[in-house]
Parts: C-alpha cells; structure tokens; sequence
C-alpha cells in the first residue's frame, strides 16, 4: 500500500470551442441520453442536448471558469461565457451533473443509450438520418466555397481535441474573425 497521492490521471477530457474552459473527468461517465425538451433545445440551439452524468468528485475544471446560468429554480446551466459552448446542467443537490457530450474530446465514445424530453421532439427526428449527405469538403467544393475552407482551416480558432499547455498559442497572429 502507498501513502502517495493517487494518481488522478484523466480518462476522459473536453472544454468548449475556444479553450478558455477545460475539464477533465476521472471516472466512466454513466447516463449517456439525449434530452428533446424545449429547455435543453433552446440552451443548445439544437433539436436535443447530448449529456451523459458524471459525479461531482469526478469532474473537475482544469482551465477557466464555467459561467451559469439558473434556467429554472433548482438548475444551473454551465457556459463558457468566451464562447458560449454549452457545457454542464446542474440539480441543486445533486451528487451528479449532466456534462455535454459534444464537449468531450472524443464524443464518439458516449453514445447515447436513452431519450428523454420525447413530448418536445422534433417530429421528423427519426427522419433525419435519411437525408441526403456530403463531407464538407464535398459540400463546400460544389458550392464554390473552396476559397472559405481553406482560410477556415487556416484561421481555425477551435480549441484542438486534447489539453494544452497554453492556449491560444503565443504564436498566434492578429485575428481575422469571420
Ligand atoms: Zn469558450
Ligand atoms: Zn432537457
């Protein structure tokens, strides 16, 4: 048996778009679920919000603050107030808080497994996947935009999918925001 701290080395990671917030969560998240309700909507600026749970204990801010706001009496709902990344809803009292999935690093992983919210679903949800698709590279292409992408991929602000020692990166030039 040691006495030494454990090591609380992350499993997962994420943040939001610009960097300004990163967190990190040292245990498997559990709950991944979508929620169609009109709160969750309207926060996300989405059809649904992807969260899974993760315990107080287990998640932790490693970088800036996340900034709330109380959408209802008992909820905080958590931003990067640079950015406005949704990234947390929290229940006062709670042992637990949602955490975005689209935040994560790798979002992949936490596929949901429940919905909830069904009575604000958008009604042509389960149409969505037989929509007609494209790449963005494609899509852009046959749409003239080939000039964009590149001055896109060029000037991309968003935060990589993985910590950083600093950031935005000191050799950055002057922005030109689009
Ligand atoms: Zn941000
Ligand atoms: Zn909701």
């Amino acid at each position: 048996m040691n006495t030494q701290t454990p090591d609380r080395s992350p499993l997962v990671t994420g943040g939001c778009q610009c960097g300004a917030v990163r967190y990190a969560v040292y245990a498997e998240p559990y709950n991944h679920h979508i929620c169609h309700c009109r709160m969750c909507q309207k926060a996300f600026g989405g059809f649904f919000a992807p969260l899974v749970n993760v315990r107080n204990e287990d998640f932790e801010v490693t970088r800036g603050k996340i900034s709330l706001f109380r959408s209802s009496r008992d909820v905080e709902r958590g931003f990067c107030a640079n950015c406005g990344t949704p990234l947390t809803v929290f229940d006062d009292g709670s042992d637990h808080l949602n955490v975005s999935i689209g935040s994560f690093d790798e979002p992949a992983r936490l596929k949901p497994e429940i919905q909830i919210g069904t009575e604000s679903r958008m009604p042509w949800f389960g149409e969505l996947d037989d929509l007609p698709g494209d790449t963005t590279q494609s899509a852009g292409e046959k749409s003239g935009f080939s000039d964009e992408l590149a001055v896109i991929a060029a000037t991309n602000h968003q935060h990589p999918d993985h910590d950083t020692e600093i950031w935005p990166p000191v050799t950055q030039g002057q922005d030109d925001d689009r």
